[in-house]
Order: structure tokens, then sequence, then C-alpha cells
């Protein structure tokens, strides 16, 4: 299958924070692999800008190492990538002070698409986006992109909104959350509204629950204190697993555009039921392996911050009534996977002897690592053994199925910023749809708060607390072993 690359129209990128770890790590090598690709025109033109007084040679020099550093050699040619640092270029710029904007300003070309990334923390957007019309760099066209945490709470995402709604309009908005780049998440919808085979099939009458589980091996170790502040519920429940239970659970949009899809995705949101205490575990990894517990890596010991959380939660609405959602995530477990499981109920009536043989069917979409789908049929068992049954899957690696462009799954973030030139917000999140997500979240943190809940330990390695099992057990049903 050949990949095919539509060029964008040229354009100028500014990266506030330019310098800082996102920007090494996935904005530069993002930008570099779509050019590589054809994707980016020469004459765009890429401005980092952050504290670090440095001239265009010395930003220059900081890209090729990161390129060096996280684009694979086999994207990397010389020549390519001399031609990707042309087009960029640095300006020493402070978010809170007068220095450098006019510089910017020089920079910028007002007669192409023009995008703003704030890759800095939260507490600058207001200054950049107020400096930004101050010295007339940006007007009615321009796009800004946010990272996230995007707020911690419902009053700050509401005080964050009200900065950048001073300056900017919301179609001008790029909220990041870069799980919805992810190629196998767009594929949620692909499969769901291309497919006659599925839809059908996609409510409760027919699903009995659906699994999310974002699992990873890393620990907090090194980014502590930061993540003590955070925590599971904020760092992954509230933006990115919101996000995927909106996808597996929305009705379909009239069209896949934009506010379509975002207006689908918040009636999702809207219809979550709070979630009852004991419908929540909370964890924290323990010491082990010669390694430190949560409490020595975020070095507050009396810390209440979960590193794990498991819930279960109930959509009430005419298609979810009764099918309930159990999503879970943490650090520090057995593998790094994420996936969703869609477990569709038994047949009315078995018409086969053989009940021990027989499993539910599930659709798994698997989202890493081997991004791919599986599912699992029941078929007869082959031999002449009678009618026994037995469970086999129907396997697809997007990496095998798609060739070479399929092992060639763009970053979430090259694709995303990609989206941002377009001008397609699809796979942003508009404001109210963040706002919903903190008002459900807002409550469930708040009782943590109030009764003063302290996580379980579980061992680091592991899949979690063991009530985190309970959770499902007393369902009479289990969660799919963590595995890569
Ligand atoms: P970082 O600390 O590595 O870099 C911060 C950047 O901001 C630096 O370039 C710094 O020079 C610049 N900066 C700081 N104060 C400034 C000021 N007053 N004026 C101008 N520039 C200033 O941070 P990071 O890890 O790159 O993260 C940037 C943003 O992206 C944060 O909001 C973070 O939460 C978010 N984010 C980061 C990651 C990641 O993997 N690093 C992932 C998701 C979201």
């Amino acid at each position: 299958m050949v990949s095919r690359v539509i060029p964008v129209e040229p354009f100028d990128l500014v990266v506030f924070g330019g310098t800082g770890d996102l920007a090494q790590r996935k904005i530069i090598p993002g930008l570099y692999r779509r050019f590589w690709a054809g994707q980016i025109p020469a004459d765009s033109v890429i401005i980092g800008a952050a504290r670090s007084g440095m001239d265009d040679d010395g930003y220059r020099a900081l890209a090729r190492a990161a390129i060096d550093e996280f684009v694979t050699a086999d994207k990397r040619d010389v020549a390519v990538i001399d031609a990707f640092l042309a087009t960029l270029g640095y300006v020493a710029i402070d978010a809170k002070g007068t220095g450098g904007w006019d510089a910017l300003k020089g920079r910028v070309r007002k007669n192409v698409v023009q995008a703003f990334y704030f890759s800095v923390a939260p507490s600058l957007f207001g200054d950049i986006a107020e400096r930004l019309h101050a010295h007339d760099i940006a007007g009615p066209n321009s796009r800004i992109v946010v990272e996230k945490p995007f707020g911690r709470d419902l009053a700050s995402a509401q005080a964050l909104n009200g900065v950048l709604a001073k300056h900017f309009n919301e179609a001008q908005i790029y909220r990041i959350d870069h799980y919805l780049g992810k190629e196998t998440v767009q594929n949620l919808m692909a499969v769901r509204f291309a497919n006659m085979l599925f839809e059908p099939l996609w409510k409760a009458e027919y699903i009995d629950h659906v699994q999310i589980t974002v699992a990873e091996t890393v620990s907090v170790d090194g980014r502590g204190a930061y993540y003590d502040k955070s925590g599971a519920m904020r760092d992954m429940v509230q933006n990115h697993m919101m996000q995927l239970l909106c996808l597996i659970a929305m009705e379909p949009p009239y069209h896949f555009d934009p506010d379509a899809v975002r207006d689908e995705k918040l009636k999702v949101i809207r219809a979550l039921d709070p979630v009852k205490p004991e419908d929540i575990v909370r964890g924290q990894y323990l010491a082990g392996d010669g390694q430190g517990g949560y409490l020595a890596h975020a070095e507050n010991k009396d810390s209440k911050t979960e590193s794990y959380i498991a819930l279960k939660v109930n959509i009430s609405n005419w298609r979810w009534k009764g099918t309930p959602f159990y999503l879970r995530t943490g650090k520090h477990l057995r593998a790094r996977t994420s996936e969703i499981a869609i477990t569709f109920r038994a047949p009315p009536h078995s018409i086969f002897d053989d009940a021990d043989g027989w499993r539910e069917n599930v659709l798994v979409i698997r989202l890493q690592p081997n991004e791919g789908m599986n599912l699992m049929v029941m078929i007869k068992e082959p031999g002449p053994g009678g009618m026994r049954l037995t469970q086999v899957p129907l396997d697809m690696s997007f990496a095998e199925a798609l060739g070479e462009e399929g092992a060639d799954i763009p970053d979430a973030y090259e694709r995303l910023i990609m989206d941002v030139i377009r001008g397609n917000q699809t796979l942003f999140m508009r404001g109210d749809e963040v706002e919903a997500a903190w008002r459900w979240t807002d409550p469930i943190i708040q009782g943590w708060e109030a009764r003063g809940d302290k996580p379980k330990g579980y061992d680091a390695g592991s899949s979690g607390p063991e009530d985190a099992l309970m959770l499902m057990h007393r369902d009479g049903r289990r969660w799919r072993e963590i595995r890569e």
C-alpha cells in the first residue's frame, strides 16, 4: 500500500518553550519526520521561542541533536536534515516580560497559516496570549496549541479557558490530548462508523461491559514532585481515558466534522453517572526489587496521591444503561499496554452441550504496543472428537496488515501538528468538553480529600492492588491480564 502524503500549505509555527523537553523529544522530531515525508513545504518557518539566550544557529544545533536522538536512523538524511534546519530560527523571549516580542513580530508572516504552540507551563498561557495581541503578532486567523494539563479542577480549567478566550475564539484554540492522535484511537471511529458489522451490536443489549486499560511500567522516579500534585485520576482518567471512553460510547456524529464529533463526545461525558466510593480503587506502588516505592519517589512520606486507579462507571442513556465501563490505569505495573476490550453478552440460548468451552466474544482494540484489533470468536475445536467448542482470535496487527505503511505509523504529535496547520480541530478537545470532564472528576477527588482516603499499596511489577480484582469479581467479571 502506498502512503499518501498531501503537503500542507506553507506555514509559520512558533514554539514557545522551544528548548524544553517536549519540544526536543516530540515537537522538533515530529516536524522533521513530516518534512522528511514531504508534507512540510520548505518555505515554512519554524521559530523556537524560549527564555535561553541563543541565536538561530544555536537553536539549529539543539534541533539537530534532538533529531539525532529521537528520529530513527532510516529517516535521518543529512541533506534533508539541513534543509529542515534551514526553516528553523530562534527568538529569546520572556513570556512575562517585554523583550523579544518585537523581534518575533519581524520573524512571522501575516499572509500564511500562523500557529503558536504553547509548550510551556499553563501559568504562562495568559501572558503569552496577551502579548501576542499587544504586539500585534497574532491575528484573527492565528491558531494556538495548548498542552496538558488543562487545569487541575473545574475552576482552574474555567480560568484557563477564560484567559485564552480573551484573545482567541474557540475555533482558534487547539487543546492537545496526544491520545487522540494515535492511529488506533482514530481507527475506533473508522471501525465503528465505516463498517456495518459492529454498530448494530454496539449497545447494552449486546455488550456486557467495556474495559479500558492504560498500564505503564515506568515509575514516577525523577518526576515525583510533579506527579504527586496530580495523580492517576487527573493525569490519565480525566483526559486520555475519558476521551477513549467517549469514542467508544458516543452516538454516530452526522458527519466527521470537528464540532459534530465533539458534540457527541460531550453528550457522553454529561451522561456519566457520579462514581460511588465503593466503585473506585486507588493504589500506590510499594518498594521492591531494590527500587523505592511511590512515597520515596514522591518525596512526600504522607502522600495520599494515587499512582493507580480502577473504577466502574455507568452511562445513563438509552444505549448504555446496564453496561458498565471499567477503567484502570497505573504506573510501575507488570507490562506497558493500552487496550480497550469490548465484551459481548452470551447468546440467548446454547444449542451445544459443551458449556465448559464457551467464552464470551471480545473485541480487543490495542493502542500499544503493536496497534491492532483482535476479535475473540468461538469455533469448533478441530478434530473428530465430537462438537467441542474453543475460542480463537481473529488477530489483525495493523503493521502486518498494512505492510510498510502500517509499520510506519506517524507519532501522535506529528499528526496533530499537521492537523493544526490544516485547521482541523476534530482530534482536539473543545473547552466545554474539558470542563465537563472536570465537572465529573471534581466530586470524586473532593470525596477522597474530605474522607482522607489513602491509596492501597500494590507491588511494583504487579497488576495493581488486590481490591481492584474485587471491583470486577463482585460483578461476576474479570479484568483481562495485563501483558504486552
Ligand atoms: P520544560 O520545563 O522542559 O520546558 C519549558 C520550556 O518553557 C523551556 O523551553 C523554557 O525555556 C520555557 N520557559 C519557561 N519559562 C518561560 C518564560 N517565562 N518565558 C518563555 N519561555 C519560558 O517543560 P516541558 O516538559 O517541555 O513541558 C512543556 C509543557 O508541555 C508543559 O505544560 C507540560 O505540562 C506539557 N507536557 C509535557 C510533556 C512532556 O513529555 N515533556 C507531555 C505532556 C505535556
